[in-house]
């Protein structure tokens, strides 16, 4: 890894020179019911729309790898030949500013499935191929808990990564493009004085988390409460709409269909990014259900995401980001459903209690 040090001004021009490419990175959007700024990713034009102060997205940057819909396929018949077009997904490079460490981790654990799996997603591994990443350290509010899940930080799967130090910034380079760009901005070699306020703004932030999440032997407590009823409680919450997957980083589970245009000279096969939450997410040919009550599709998530992923890869789906619990209207976070499984009703910091039942 090399280190570098620049000026905070130093950012603006890293960003035009950068910006010959399409640029993402985190935007105000307006502001929730208590008044708290709302952010999101999208395209960005100048550097002062970037809100580089954000503390977490509403929608995570998998949906500029993983869009929603997208055709996969379309047919078109014409005089008695029909014809079939594929997008060929010649993406161009995106420049993706302040993405933070959890996201960075996320765009890893989706890469592990979609990219390096027996059956890779040849679209999807396009778009990654042409992302370059500024990740940034973040600060984490209070629904985070990727503390928890061991990606508040990240070793790879970035370009450059800053860590605001008041009026510099400290970067971590771990490609060759980033390096070639940094000699093109005013930057230097990293003294003593840099690397002890690096270590102290990254120690400061790690004391900030608020929330935290017992992950210890989570996947066999799991094995053991499959019949617990906490999933019962929980699942008579869930309204089975999807918002959790939607807003997930790392909830990649799809569906395709194909239509007929009315005309009937032209059809689509699309894929559709889906939620196991949904009522007919195990539905069958044949009509039956596997899976017809909301409890038994919501353990199934936390199934897949804390107990399937690990024996698949040795770690978790969850990177602790917290915006599917901020996003739910029935208000179910994963640390309070952890929580409940392993018979205790919160975990905040410092403060489990145990479960009456
Ligand atoms: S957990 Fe919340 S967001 Fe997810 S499907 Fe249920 S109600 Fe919707
Ligand atoms: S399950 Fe929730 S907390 Fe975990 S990565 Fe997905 S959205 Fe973030």
């Amino acid at each position: 890894m090399i280190f570098k040090v620049f000026k905070k001004k130093e950012l603006a021009a890293l960003y035009e020179l950068l910006a010959v490419n399409a640029v993402v990175g985190p935007v105000r959007k307006g502001t929730d019911r208590h008044n708290q700024p709302l952010n999101d990713f999208a395209r960005v034009y100048s550097f002062a729309d970037l809100a580089l102060d954000y503390s977490t997205t509403v929608h995570s940057p998998k949906r500029f790898v993983l869009p929603y819909r997208k055709d996969l396929a379309r047919f078109t018949v014409n005089e008695q030949k029909w014809r079939k077009e594929t997008d060929l997904d010649t993406e161009r490079p995106v420049v993706f500013f302040g993405m933070h460490a959890c996201d960075i981790n996320a765009l890893n654990k989706l890469d592990k499935v979609l990219a390096e799996s027996v059956y890779p997603v040849s679209s999807y591994i396009r778009k990654r191929r042409n992302m370059f990443i500024i990740g940034l350290n973040c600060r984490p509010s209070p629904q985070c808990f990727c503390r928890s899940m061991g990606t508040d930080s990240v070793l790879h799967g970035y370009d450059m990564f800053l860590t605001d130090l008041g009026d510099k910034y400290f970067a971590e380079i771990s490609s060759v493009t980033a390096f070639n760009f940094l000699q093109q901005i005013k930057c230097r070699d990293p003294g003593p004085g840099d690397e002890r306020q690096y270590e102290a703004v990254t120690a400061e932030k790690t004391a900030r988390f608020t929330t935290e999440v017992d992950t210890s032997d989570l996947t066999k407590i799991l094995d053991l409460e499959f019949y617990s009823p906490a999933w019962d409680r929980w699942g008579r919450k869930c309204l089975s709409c999807g918002t959790c997957a939607n807003v997930c980083p790392t909830c990649y589970c799809y569906g395709v269909e194909e239509s007929v245009d009315l005309n009937l000279q032209e059809a689509h096969k699309t894929r559709f990014l889906y939620s196991c939450n949904l009522h007919d997410f195990a539905k069958v040919a044949g009509g039956h259900n596997f899976r017809p009550l909301a409890s038994t599709r919501l353990k199934y998530r936390y199934y897949h995401k804390h107990r399937g992923f690990v024996e698949a890869f040795e770690e978790s789906l969850c990177v602790g980001c917290g915006r599917c619990g901020a996003a739910c209207l029935a208000g179910i976070t994963p640390p309070e459903v952890i929580a409940d499984v392993r018979g205790k009703k919160k975990c905040v910091h410092g403060r489990e209690e145990k479960h009456d039942e």
